[in-house]
């Protein structure tokens, strides 16, 4: 040690001091978490499923429902999660989640300190995932990438619009229950990881 170093202050820090901690870079990636979507009062997550098939270590579980809100006009997303759960003990921060969500849903967020002392211990559910995401929204000043495709904001119809779609011709009868059109299944709608289900999105 030389009489420079000696006095110099350390480079380190005292952990777990909070109040001696390193600042998080912006760009630090640390565990994913749900976005919320404050105009609507919901997540943005809809329970599409993507993110669930793309995770490489088979960690994420998803279920999505029908949206209330969608129903009382006050959202237009069509479904929304209902259950989501992260075992964040196998996750490997790949980011692979957030970059196949089409709806802003997901992030990497500033969470990092997680140690456990059950293997399973770092299961997080629906709620702790919105609540990691709510506290990752307001210490960035979060934004969706594509507000106008992602907002949950209903879209008002304006006045004396006309329909997009107008059939100017009547369809033909069909001859027979043959002919006739058929009516759509309903997609399944609990979806967990390993299952070949099929959901709606948003
Ligand atoms: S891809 Fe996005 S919207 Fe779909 S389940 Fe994952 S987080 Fe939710
Ligand atoms: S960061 Fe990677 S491993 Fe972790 S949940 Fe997302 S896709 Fe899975």
């Amino acid at each position: 040690m030389t009489l420079k170093t000696a006095f110099r202050r350390p480079v380190t820090a005292q952990y777990p001091e909070p109040n001696k901690r390193l600042p998080i870079a912006l760009r630090y990636k640390g565990f994913p978490a749900l976005m919320w979507d404050g105009e609507v009062n919901e997540p943005y997550c809809t329970g599409c499923m993507v993110c669930v098939r793309a995770c490489p270590t088979q960690c994420m579980t998803a279920e999505m429902k029908d949206n209330p809100f969608f129903t009382d006009e006050k959202s237009r997303r069509r479904k929304i999660i209902d259950v989501f759960e992260i075992n964040l003990g196998r996750c490997i921060l790949c980011a692979i989640c957030v970059d196949v969500c089409n709806f802003d849903a997901i992030e990497m967020s500033h969470v990092h300190e997680l140690s456990k002392y059950q293997r399973n211990d770092n299961r997080v559910v629906l709620s702790q995932l919105l609540d990691m995401g709510k506290s990752y929204q307001s210490e960035i000043g979060w934004s969706p990438s594509q507000p106008e495709k992602n907002s949950g904001v209903p879209v008002k119809k304006e006045e004396g619009a006309k329909p997009t779609r107008q059939r100017t011709t009547k369809r033909p009868q069909a001859d027979s229950a043959a002919d006739a059109p058929s009516t759509p299944t309903t997609p399944a709608q609990t979806t967990t990881h390993g299952e070949s289900a099929t959901g709606d999105q948003a």
